[in-house]
C-alpha cells in the first residue's frame, strides 16, 4: 500500500474503533481522541517514551488480549495455544536476530517483570540448581521443610551491586525501597562527583570488596555510553553474573549505533529490556540471555510471570519486525545526533548539564543555576507545553521529590522527523522559559520549592514557536479521525 492508502485505512480503522468504544464508555473514547490531540500539540521530551507504528498500536487491540498461555511456546498449561505459539515464537525470533542473541524471552509484561525474571534466573542458575543438587532433589517441591527454609536463607542472602539512582540507575537496580533492594543485600555505586562519569576503577574496587552475586549496569539517566566489556571483566573478576539492563538504550544498540564494547548483548549473561522506549514497540519487556541462562529464564512462568499478554506479544513480534528495516537504524543514528544538536544547543546558551554533553538519547539539564528545582522547571516547562520530567542529578541538595535536573530525550520527535535544527530551537524554547521563570514563596512567604512564576507571554511564544515545527512533522502523518 501505498503511504497515502495506509494512513487513510488507518483513519478509517481508528474511526471505527472509536465509534465502538464511544457506544459503550463515550467518556473513554473522547479521552483517546483528547490524548492523541495533546499528543500532537506538545513537544514530547519524556526519554522513556515514543510513538509507536499504527501497526504496532493497532496489533495491541485484539482477541489476543482473550487468550491464556502459561508456559512456553510449545509447552502450555492452556488447550488452544497454537496462535500465540504463533506470535511469541516470531517475537523470539525477531529478538535474537536483531540483537544477535542466542535466546529471547518474550513474555515479560514491562521492565521492571524483565528484570524480575532475570533476577529469579539468575538466582535459579546460581543458587537453587546447585542446592537441589548438593540435597539431591529435582525441584523445590521435593525438598523437606527444613531444606526449604536452608534454600530461601541462601536466596535471600545473595548481593547485588548496581547504579545508583542519583546517578541515573533504576529503581530495579538495588534502591532499598525497591523489591530488589530488598530481596538482595544491595550496594550501588554512583558516578565521579566532578565528572560526573561512571568510573570503572570505582566499580572495581566496590565488587571486589562487596563481591556481590548480580552486577547490574544500565542506567534510566546517565547521558553517557557503557563499556560493558570492562563491566564483564569486573564481574568476572569476583564471580558475578553481568546483567545489563538496556532498557532506555535497547533502540540504539538495535540500530547499531552502539556496538562492540557498547553493546551489552555480547558481554552480559542476561540483558534486559523494555520494547517502549527507544525501541518504539509495545508497552513491554523483553529478555535476551546466553545460553547458560536461557532454560532458566524461560522459567519466567510460573517463577515470576502469570499468562503472558498474548497481543502485546503479537505487537513485540510486529515492532521488532520494523526495528530489523534498514531505516530503523537511520532512526537510531539520528536519536544520537539530535542528542548532541540538543546538548550543544543548551551549552552554548549558557546552561549546565551533567557530563558536560551526551553521546546517547538523553540530556540531564542542571537548572540550578537558573535558581530553579526540578520541579519548578519540569511545571513552567509543561505550562508552554514542552513535555519533560524532573529527574535526580549527583548528589542532589533537592531530594528525588523536587531534584534539580530536567531529562530530555529525543527519540519520540526523532520519530517525528525533527533534526538538528529543530533540536537547537527546542534549546531555545527551553532556555526561554527556565530564564523567565523565577522560583516562588511558600504561603508564610518562605522560599518554596515548588511554586514558580513564569513572565508574562512566555508560555504563549514558546508555544507559537513549538507549534510552527510541529505542523512541519506531524504525528502519524495523514491520520484524521472525523
Ligand atoms: C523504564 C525502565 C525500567 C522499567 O520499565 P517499566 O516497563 O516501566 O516497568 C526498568 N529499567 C530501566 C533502566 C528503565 O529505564
Amino acid at each position: 500500500m501505498t503511504d497515502e492508502r495506509l494512513a487513510k485505512t488507518v483513519s478509517t480503522a481508528y474511526d471505527a474503533a472509536l465509534e465502538v468504544i464511544a457506544s459503550v464508555e463515550p467518556r473513554v473514547a473522547q479521552a483517546t481522541r483528547q490524548e492523541l490531540a495533546d499528543q500532537r500539540s506538545s513537544l514530547k521530551l519524556i526519554a522513556s517514551e515514543n510513538y509507536a507504528s499504527p501497526a504496532t498500536l493497532l496489533t495491541m487491540g485484539t482477541w489476543f488480549s482473550d487468550k491464556y498461555a502459561e508456559g512456553t511456546v510449545g509447552h502450555r498449561f492452556y488447550a488452544a495455544c497454537q496462535n500465540v505459539d504463533t506470535v511469541e515464537a516470531l517475537a523470539a525470533e525477531h529478538a535474537r536476530e536483531l540483537f544477535g542473541a542466542p535466546y529471547a524471552y518474550a513474555q515479560p509484561h514491562s521492565g521492571i517483570d524483565a528484570n524480575l525474571v532475570a533476577f529469579w534466573s539468575i538466582l535459579a542458575n546460581r543458587v537453587e540448581t546447585p542446592a537441589l543438587a548438593r540435597l539431591g532433589a529435582k525441584n523445590v517441591n521435593e525438598l523437606s521443610e527444613a531444606d526449604w527454609e536452608q534454600l530461601r536463607h541462601e536466596f535471600g542472602n545473595q548481593r547485588l551491586l548496581g547504579m545508583s539512582l542519583d546517578a541515573g540507575g533504576h529503581l530495579t537496580h538495588g534502591f532499598r525501597p525497591n523489591i530488589s533492594g530488598k530481596m538482595f543485600h544491595q550496594q550501588q555505586y554512583g558516578t565521579d562527583p566532578e565528572t560526573g562519569l561512571l568510573d570503572y576503577d570505582v566499580v572495581r574496587a566496590k565488587a571486589q570488596e562487596f563481591k556481590p552475586l548480580v552486577l547490574v549496569a544500565g542506567y534510566s539517566a546517565y547521558p553517557r555510553r557503557v563499556n560493558f566489556a570492562k563491566m564483564r571483566e569486573i564481574a568476572d573478576e569476583v564471580g558475578a553474573v553481568l546483567m545489563v539492563d538496556m532498557a532506555h538504550f535497547a533502540g540504539l544498540v538495535a540500530g547499531k549505533v552502539f556496538t562492540g564494547d557498547e553493546d551489552p548483548v555480547p558481554h552480559a549473561q542476561i540483558v534486559t529490556t523494555t520494547t517502549h522506549k527507544s525501541l518504539r514497540g509495545p508497552r513491554g519487556g523483553l529478555v535476551l540471555a546466553q545460553e547458560e541462562f536461557a532454560a532458566d529464564v524461560d522459567r519466567g512462568c510460573p517463577m515470576v510471570l502469570g499468562g503472558p499478554l498474548s497481543h502485546v506479544m503479537a505487537a513485540k513480534a510486529v515492532a521488532l519486525a520494523e526495528a530489523r528495516q534498514p531505516e530503523f537504524r537511520t532512526y537510531a543514528q539520528q536519536i544520537a545526533d539530535n542528542a548532541k544538536s540538543l546538548a550543544e544547543g543548551f551549552l552554548t546558551r549558557g546552561a549546565t548539564l551533567v557530563t558536560g554533553g551526551t553521546d546517547n538519547h538523553l540530556v540531564l539539564l542542571d537548572v540550578s543555576g537558573f535558581g530553579l528545582t526540578g520541579r519548578q522547571a519540569e511545571s513552567a516547562l509543561l505550562d508552554a507545553g514542552v513535555v519533560t520530567n524532573r529527574n535526580s542529578v549527583p548528589g542532589d541538595p533537592n531530594g528525588a521529590w523536587y531534584t534539580s535536573g530536567i531529562r530530555f530525550g529525543t527519540p519520540a520527535l526523532t520519530t517525528r522527523g525533527f533534526g538538528h535544527d529543530e533540536f537547537d530551537t527546542v534549546a531555545d524554547l527551553v532556555v526561554d522559559v527556565l530564564s523567565n521563570t523565577q522560583a516562588g514563596t511558600n504561603k508564610a512567604g518562605a522560599p518554596s520549592k515548588a511554586t514558580y512564576a513564569t513572565s508574562d507571554g512566555v508560555a504563549d511564544r514558546v508555544r507559537a514557536r513549538s507549534a510552527e515545527m510541529l505542523d512541519k512533522h506531524p504525528l502519524y502523518p495523514g491520520l484524521q479521525l472525523s
